[in-house]
């Protein structure tokens, strides 16, 4: 069938992982993020603008991406082929890889699903803040509509000052429907997890893995694709900061081209129509 890339930018800064900073020191600064955001949308012109730019939203910073400045670039995105998801970093609620207070995420979730919305924005895709995930938040995706998560990297077992909190040891590695009992499982729920894209420890995760690993990857995939009955759909991870270095920007340039010789780009929306139509068929 065919292979989709989605390539997700998460909106952070780099202050905001200096926990030793105080909690004045760090807020991002808007200057330098307006002007980093719009190099992520000149880039993702040659992917035909299909970037899904994750909106950050933390107890650092609640309201900061919801400036006119900011909401005047996310129209942007949208009207240039690409979207906007919400990407909450709540690592204070985990526990054990538990959430602790699943109301409190649904707050978070909605201090930007709201606002967004009634700026005439579409958003329809989460993903949790160091890629934490639990089974407690797919009622909360699917109480506010948000039906596609993209907090799956296969494998990943992450603990954060001392906590677990992401767990995605056994998760498959092309997009399927979550299970309510276990996030992990194919299962009945109505959020859909479009995984990172990974060949065994390699993952399509720009900031961290070589160009000629990223260039494997995307080969296997492409090889996979061939033999498998239905699509592959997988995500491409990079950070807003990212994009503050010069040949970082030429990674993520070089990262898209390779994808593109392999696969086609789409944008969530597009990956939900794939999915229904595919579910159609069988
Ligand atoms: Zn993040």
């Amino acid at each position: 069938m065919s292979l989709y890339f989605i390539f997700t930018v998460d909106g952070d800064w780099n202050e905001y992982f200096s926990t030793k900073l105080s909690k004045k020191e760090r807020k991002p600064d808007r200057k330098g993020l307006l002007g980093l955001i719009k190099r992520e949308i000149a880039i993702a012109r040659s992917i035909g603008g299909k970037i899904l730019h994750f909106v950050h939203t933390s107890p650092v910073t609640r309201q900061y991406y919801l400036q006119p400045e900011f909401i005047r670039l996310w129209k942007k995105i949208e009207a240039s082929g690409g979207s906007i998801g919400v990407h909450c970093h709540e690592e204070g609620l985990f526990s054990r890889g538990r959430l602790n207070d699943s109301g409190m995420l649904e707050q978070s979730v909605r201090s930007l699903t709201e606002p967004l919305r009634k700026e005439g924005l579409t958003l329809i895709s989460y993903r949790g803040g160091y890629l934490t995930f639990c089974k407690k938040v797919i009622p909360i995706l699917e109480r506010n509509e948000l039906f596609l998560d993209f907090s799956c990297d296969p494998g990943r077992y992450l603990h954060h000052k001392r906590r677990l909190i992401a767990d995605w040891r056994g998760a498959p590695k092309n997009y399927y429907r979550m299970c309510y009992q276990d996030h992990r499982a194919e299962g009945k729920s109505n959020v859909i997890e479009i995984p990172l894209g990974k060949i065994r420890q390699r993952a399509l995760y720009i900031d961290i893995t070589s160009l000629p690993d990223i260039w494997k990857v995307t080969r296997r995939l492409a090889k996979k694709d061939k033999s498998s009955k239905g699509n592959i759909i997988v995500s491409l991870l990079t950070h807003t900061y990212e994009f503050s270095s010069a040949w970082k920007r030429v990674k993520i340039k070089a990262a898209l081209l390779v994808c593109r010789l392999y696969g086609s780009f789409i944008n969530d929306k597009e990956a939900l129509e794939i999915i229904a139509k595919e579910k159609g068929k069988t």
